[in-house]
């Protein structure tokens, strides 16, 4: 099989491997699918177990580096206040996402134009419209219609219940007079295309035991599959390989035996996120490429931007029955969204509201001293426990060139192949949005009612959202892939994952990235004719 060349090789199963292979799979072409990781057993997810809040910081844990599962890649990000979080299996990184689903904003792609600072997007908000809304049907989108934060949009799913929990949080939003909505969510709150409804087990960002959050392994994938495209699993490519015309020809790979092989292709789609695809590109350097394939540019690896995040904390007098409900998803606040120079800063974030501990991480706050060990332990852990309420907040990050993905010259994954290494400094603007941001979360807890407030700016497991270090742009000498996704200088190369972004508007990516993906894969369908002229 691995001797025959495919049509097309897709590299990474997560968000956006998963889309562009459904959506080229009606071509017929002979689609192959490497991924590093496994397909996962939804049977193992902590929820399924009674140490779930244990495994949840162990084997399910965010960061590869603690996780070291075998599919997983050390990352060093060390020099960074911010760490990769990430998973690695068919399913991606949505297998532990909390499946928050908004949009980009019409303004996001229009940041140059609109406030002076990085640069626009080669496309805008109403292309990638329709693959929005064919996102949302495959990935079965929970939500509210009449959003006024938004254009016109219709969830395919009722929304997400806000329990008492929203409720209150609600209220706070209300007294204040600031937007407030159901939150987009990727979880099935109704039966969709096979998969159960969301049965409230939470918390989402371990794995959903129940098929409800829309992971990828339970959305496009089994459609993909049965379409005909090939899923390799425990395959790590080791590089892309070019021939003498400067097409991409294949690429090498780690089988699950640990042998190196090779699959030729004629075309190849790397989808491996926005930290694994500038190490894949670096890695693949050539004679041709000296400083990595696609980089005639310089900018593979520069301008990673995270969504800086801060977590602000309220605690209430009343129980609030938090741990009910999926994780992260019930109302968005988008009050400070759009630019308002009055602030000091440019461009803004978004509040998306949390449920609440589950008794093992109130004990553990512990250690902060509000639940002390020792003969008190109890009494105040049951004065804690179930009353407390917050949310993230998202900031939008600017792309800086100095914030980058390299190689690092001497750690190594389990096949050796160099590991990536991150250096990132949060910018002046994200800064001073973080400080306005953390006052505003702390008025808006009180005014739904909370006795005592707390933050933690920028939070530091909130690499997550992984983008910019493949930018898309039409100028080859400032961006990676033009406005199709395509290399700017390999032509049957293309990039679909959070990379491409120009800028990271202020809410969570992954709604965009499949946009993004199907968006690209309905321009290589439109013009399979003529793709390479
Ligand atoms: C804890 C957590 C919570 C999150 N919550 C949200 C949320 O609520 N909303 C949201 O929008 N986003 C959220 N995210 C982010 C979201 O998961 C990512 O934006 C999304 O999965 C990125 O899609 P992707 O396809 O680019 O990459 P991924 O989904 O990360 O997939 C990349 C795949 O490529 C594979 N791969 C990489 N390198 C190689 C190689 N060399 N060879 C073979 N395979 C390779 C990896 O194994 C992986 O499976 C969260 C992420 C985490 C970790
Ligand atoms: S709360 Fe719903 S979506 Fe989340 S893990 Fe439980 S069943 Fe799945």
């Amino acid at each position: 099989m691995a001797d025959e060349v495919a049509d097309v090789v897709i590299i990474g199963a997560g968000a956006a491997g998963a889309a562009v292979a459904w959506s080229l799979a009606e071509t017929r072409m002979r689609i192959v699918c490497l991924e590093q990781g496994g397909w996962m057993d939804p049977s193992e997810y902590p929820t399924n177990h009674q140490n779930w809040e244990m495994l949840g910081l162990g084997p399910f844990g965010f960061s590869p580096n603690t996780r070291a599962r075998p599919a997983d890649y050390p990352v060093n990000d060390d020099d960074s206040p911010i760490k990769i979080s990430n998973f690695n299996a068919v399913g991606g990184s949505t297998i532990l996402y909390a499946a928050h689903f908004p949009r980009l904003h019409p303004s996001d792609f229009r940041v140059k134009a609109l406030d002076g600072v990085a640069d626009d997007w080669p496309l805008d908000y109403a292309t990638l419209e329709p693959f929005y809304d064919q996102n949302a049907e495959m990935m079965g989108v929970a939500g509210l219609s009449g959003d006024p934060a938004y254009p016109p949009k219709e969830p395919t799913l009722p929304p997400v219940p806000l329990g008492r929990l929203g409720d209150t949080l609600a209220r706070g939003f209300e007294r204040l007079g600031w937007h407030v909505w159901p939150s987009d969510s990727a979880i099935a709150t109704a039966e969709h295309a096979g998969r159960a409804p969301c049965i409230n087990l939470g918390p989402c960002v371990t794995g959903c035991a129940q098929g409800a959050k829309g992971s990828t392994d339970v959305t496009y994938w089994p459609a993909a599959v049965r379409a005909g495209v090939e899923v390799r699993t425990h395959c790590r490519v080791r590089e892309i390989t070019v021939g003498g015309d400067g097409l991409a020809d294949g690429v090498v790979y780690f089988d699950a035996e640990g042998n190196e092989q090779r699959q030729r292709a004629e075309m190849v789609i790397v989808a491996c996120n926005g930290v694994g695809t500038p190490r894949l590109l670096l890695n693949s350097a050539s004679a041709r490429f000296p400083d990595g394939l696609a980089n005639r540019s310089g900018r593979v690896g520069r301008n990673l931007m995270f969504h800086p995040y801060a977590l602000v904390t309220g605690w209430f007098p009343e129980r609030l029955e938090g741990y009910k409900g999926p994780t992260g998803c019930s109302l968005i606040s988008q009050e400070f969204y759009e630019t308002d120079p009055s602030r000091g800063f440019v461009r803004g974030y978004s509040f998306e509201m949390l449920r609440g501990d589950g008794p093992v991480r109130t004990a553990i706050q512990g250690a902060a001293g509000r639940v002390p060990w020792g003969s008190a332990h109890h009494d105040a852990f049951a004065e804690r426990f179930d009353r407390n309420a917050g949310m993230v907040i998202i900031c939008e990050d600017l792309p800086e060139e100095h914030n980058t993905v390299t190689l690092d010259p001497e750690l190594v994954d389990g096949h050796g192949i160099p590991a990536p290494r991150i250096h990132y400094r949060l910018g002046e603007n994200s800064r001073r949005m973080l400080e306005h941001a953390v006052a505003r979360g702390k008025e808006v807890l009180h005014a739904a009612g909370a006795i005592e407030t707390e933050a933690l700016s920028p939070l530091p497991p909130a690499g997550w959202h992984l983008m910019g270090t493949a930018r898309m742009g039409t100028d080859p000498e400032r961006s990676v892939v033009d406005a199709h996704g395509r290399s700017h200088d390999v032509k049957n190369l293309f990039i679909v994952d959070g990379s491409i972004f120009v800028t990271s508007g202020g809410v969570n990516p992954t709604n965009t990235i499949q946009a993004l993906a199907l968006y690209v894969a309905d321009h290589i369908k439109r013009n399979l004719g003529n793709l390479f002229d």
